[in-house]
């Protein structure tokens, strides 16, 4: 039988903390990061067809819709490892900038499997479809919950942490996309990297201690995608001018964003970031 539409939030990710520890030979990284999702999503419709094809479309003029989208390999690597014979098809409703440091790809993938889990009654688990999730990229494990969470191994360590305390999150993205792959490929030794103190994070979150979060946020990739973009630094430079209380770049960039307990103060930080970057957003951790 086939079931029904459905539609998946996708929300993107920031990375509170982001070290790398080690490169395999391979060209993979090991991690430890903190991370957590905020409510600016894309959302993931899937319809259920009889016949075993996949379809995808978005609302973006320039993703590819084959199979160099994450969302489509997500629905082709469940479909042929949990054995389904039905086919769906995907429709991104994209909101979360592209090449950002947000995980949006990601986060469609992990969207895939989470809606296509239920739509074909797979009753897989969260963790088994994490564990698939990791043959696509590395955020889409921890994508697959989308809680604040520590990250580590090759981002298929997940351990889920507690709810952060409610403040308020600016993001603004400079005009520059940034592939992570070849900014990786840029680091020539991961001991040279600024290492942020990720466990003190980790303790400052299971302590809802909002100052222990903002004075120990940290990310390894910053300074090698300032030194290719020096508009990240600027960016940076104004929310702070702007009152954020803390700033810090997502992933490997260019995507900034800026911490506030006082909503208001966020607000003010919003409204003066939109006169230097044309994409910004106020949102709240989920
Ligand atoms: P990462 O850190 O994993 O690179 P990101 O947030 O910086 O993530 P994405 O928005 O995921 O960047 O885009 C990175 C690349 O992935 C882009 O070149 C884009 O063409 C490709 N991509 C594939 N599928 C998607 C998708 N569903 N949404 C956005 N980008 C996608």
């Amino acid at each position: 039988m086939v079931g029904m539409e459905l539609t998946e939030k996708a929300p993107a990710k920031i990375n509170l903390s982001l070290d790398a520890i080690s490169r395999h030979l391979d060209g993979q990284y090991e991690w430890e990061m903190v991370m957590t999702s905020v409510d600016l999503a894309d959302y993931v419709r899937l319809t259920p067809t009889r016949s075993a094809t996949i379809t995808l479309r978005t609302n973006s003029g320039f993703l590819p819709v084959d199979q160099r989208n994450l969302a489509l390999q997500a629905a082709l690597l469940l479909q042929k490892t949990a054995r389904v014979t039905t086919g769906a098809s995907i429709m991104i409703d994209k909101h979360i900038p592209v090449a950002a440091g947000l995980g949006g790809g990601s986060t469609d993938a992990a969207a895939v499997l989470r809606g296509l889990n239920s739509l074909w009654r797979l009753k897989w688990s969260p963790a088994k479809l994490a564990q698939l999730g990791a043959a696509i990229d590395s955020d889409v494990p921890y994508c697959v919950y989308s809680q604040t969470a520590l990250v580590t191994g090759v981002g298929d360590q997940i351990h889920l942490l507690p709810k952060l305390p409610p403040f308020g999150v600016v993001l603004a993205k400079p005009r520059v996309g940034i592939s992570t792959s070849r900014l990786l490929r840029r680091i020539n030794d991961v001991s040279q990297l600024t290492h942020p103190p990720v466990a003190t994070m980790v303790r400052a979150i299971e302590q809802a201690d909002y100052s222990g979060i903002v004075n120990n946020m940290g990310n390894a990739l910053a300074t090698v995608s300032q030194q290719y973009y020096p508009q990240i630094a600027h960016v940076q430079r104004q929310m702070l001018r702007f009152g954020a209380d803390a700033v810090q770049m997502s992933g490997s960039g260019p995507t900034v964003f800026g911490l506030c307990t006082k909503y208001s103060r966020a607000q003010h930080i919003f409204n003066s970031m939109k006169g230097f970057c044309r994409d910004v957003y106020l949102v709240r951790p989920l």
